[in-house]
Parts: structure tokens; sequence; C-alpha cells
């Protein structure tokens, strides 16, 4: 069984399809262990990219990531880390196989409805960055 991190982010909050991308996960074998909606603070959302400072488009997700509220949330399951990312799709939603998250909510490679974690260790960093031990059964 493996845990992996889940974010909502701010463009499918505001659209309303935070039931329908819950039910793609719920679909394909993964368990909601843990959940929240939260408004992410500056300081949040620089932490939490921090492994993108340097990049030319650090400022601009970082701001994105802090204009509405969230839901962030554990996914469980066999493989969940890379099960999740394939109900994902890829980063720009213009590349995104049909029938991915990314391809049928996102509308752009900044607002792009979904983060998931890439690994199983960055996984675990994400999870414990969100969640306390009694948040997640
Ligand atoms: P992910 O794992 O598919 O979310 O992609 P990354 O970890 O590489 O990037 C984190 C987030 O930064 C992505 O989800 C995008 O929202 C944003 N991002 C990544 N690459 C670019 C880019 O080239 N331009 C812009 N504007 N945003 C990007």
């Amino acid at each position: 069984m493996e845990q992996t991190l889940s974010i909502i982010k701010p463009d499918a909050v505001k659209k309303g399809v935070i039931g329908k991308i819950i039910d793609r996960f719920e679909s394909n074998g993964l368990r909601i262990a843990a959940m929240k909606k939260i408004s992410l603070s500056l300081q949040d959302a620089q932490q939490f990219y921090a492994i993108h400072r340097e990049r030319p488009f650090f400022n601009d997700l970082v701001q994105f990531m802090i204009s509405g509220p969230v839901v962030v949330m554990v996914l469980e399951g066999e493989g969940a880390v890379a099960k999740n990312r394939a109900l994902m799709g890829a980063t720009n939603p213009k590349e995104a196989e049909k029938g991915t998250i990314r391809a049928d909510f996102a509308d752009s490679i900044d607002a792009n409805a979904v983060h998931g974690s890439d690994s199983l260790e960055n996984a675990r960093i994400e999870i414990d960055f969100f969640f306390a031990k009694r948040e997640i059964c």
C-alpha cells in the first residue's frame, strides 16, 4: 500500500469540480485517507514549491496557489503515486491524454487543476507538510 499527496488547485475548486475529481480517485481504487479544504499562505506556497524556486514561473505558480482555497488529500492504494499521476495527465493540459483529470478540467499549464506527488519519497515529505498523523486514517 502506498500513500500520495493530492491537491485540488484553486481553479478546480472555483469551478465546483471537487466532487468530480474525487470520483476519479475513488472509482480507480484510491481511498481518501485524509482530506481538508484550506487557504495556503504565501509562505506555505513558497515552501511547498521550494524546489521550483529558480524557475521563471515560480512567482506565477505561488500567486496562483494562494488565489483561492485548495483541497489537500492523502490518497491510499496499490501503486498510489503512479496511479494518481496517470489519472492526472500531463502537466500541460493541452498535452494531457483524453479522459485524464487535467484534460477534462484544466485550462492552462498554470491553472492545471491538480497536484500529485511525483515519487514515494516526495509523497512522504508532502504528506508531512500538510497533515498530522491523527488526521490520516
Ligand atoms: P507537475 O508535477 O505535473 O505538477 O509539474 P511540476 O512539478 O513540473 O511543476 C509544478 C507546477 O508548476 C505545475 O503543475 C504547473 O502548474 C507549474 N509549471 C510547471 N512547468 C511550468 C511552465 O513551464 N510554465 C508555467 N507557467 N508553469 C509551469
